[in-house]
């Protein structure tokens, strides 16, 4: 197996690839497969930190479009982004691995608050730091939330684990002349719209630097952190 590319990451996941085959919720093996990735990007000596929504369970906007005033929908789904990370969480610790829950909401008898200098000694320490809780800011999503924390954190890369292998022009699941892109800039993303992750994600990366590297979790996060597999960069912006 050739040398990783990254020393420390930051790996988001959709609340969504959480589900399983389920419309809702957490599906337990699904997890598990996920942790078995974070599992082995920690095996190649990475540094890892977790951000994983909550979509799967609650998602703000939505509910707010029903007729729930925003703020407390958002609230309600910085919490389940919780839940989602104390799954996670018991799975990465079944495997072996040292985890620390680390929350932007306080919830001590639960998880540890969010204390940045902390966090990067959980992660010098060869723990993983899963960030429950995005920004903890209602109007914000958990790609915000994994942008800044990536770029708090030092990341090397945001690693973005998705359904797909990459960035295409087009859903390739509803076109079949989508074109993938093997390397992106930021600004192409934002000017064609191409829903990498939201907008505020997109800055915050590009105005620090961090690439985000688009993979399939049904690939496996190994090819893309030693630069074998098949993904897209975003970075740059020729
Ligand atoms: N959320 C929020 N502020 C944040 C992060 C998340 O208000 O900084 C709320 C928001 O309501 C969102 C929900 O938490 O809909 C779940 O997060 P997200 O939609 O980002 O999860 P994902 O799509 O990644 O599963």
């Amino acid at each position: 197996m050739p040398d990783p590319v990254y020393k420390r990451v930051l790996l988001k996941i959709s609340g969504e690839a959480l589900m399983g085959d389920g419309q809702f919720g957490i599906d337990l093996p699904t997890v598990e497969r996920v942790a078995c990735e974070v599992k082995s990007a920690c095996d190649m000596g990475v540094e890892v930190c977790l951000v994983v929504g909550g979509g799967n369970i609650f998602r703000g906007l939505t509910v707010a479009a029903g007729g729930m005033e925003r703020a407390s929908a958002d609230y309600m789904g910085m919490l389940a982004t919780v839940m989602n990370a104390l799954a996670v969480q018991s799975s990465l610790e079944k495997l072996g691995q040292h985890t620390r829950v680390m929350s932007a909401i306080e919830m001590t008898s639960v998880c540890e608050p969010y204390i940045r200098r902390r966090a990067l000694r959980h992660l010098e320490k060869g723990r993983v730091v899963i960030f429950a809780g995005g920004t903890g800011n209602p109007f914000f999503t958990t790609d915000t939330g994994a942008a800044l924390r990536a770029a708090e954190m030092g990341c090397d890369a945001l690693m973005k684990g998705t359904q797909v292998d990459g960035v295409y022009s087009a859903d390739p699941k509803l076109d079949p002349d989508a074109e993938r892109y093997e390397q992106i800039s930021y600004r192409d993303v934002l000017t064609q719209d191409l829903r990498v992750m939201d907008q505020a994600a997109i800055s915050l990366t590009r105005e620090n630097g961090i690439p985000i590297v688009v993979f399939s979790l049904k690939d496996g996060i190994q090819g893309a952190l030693t630069g074998q597999g098949r993904f897209t960069v975003v970075g740059g912006d020729e």
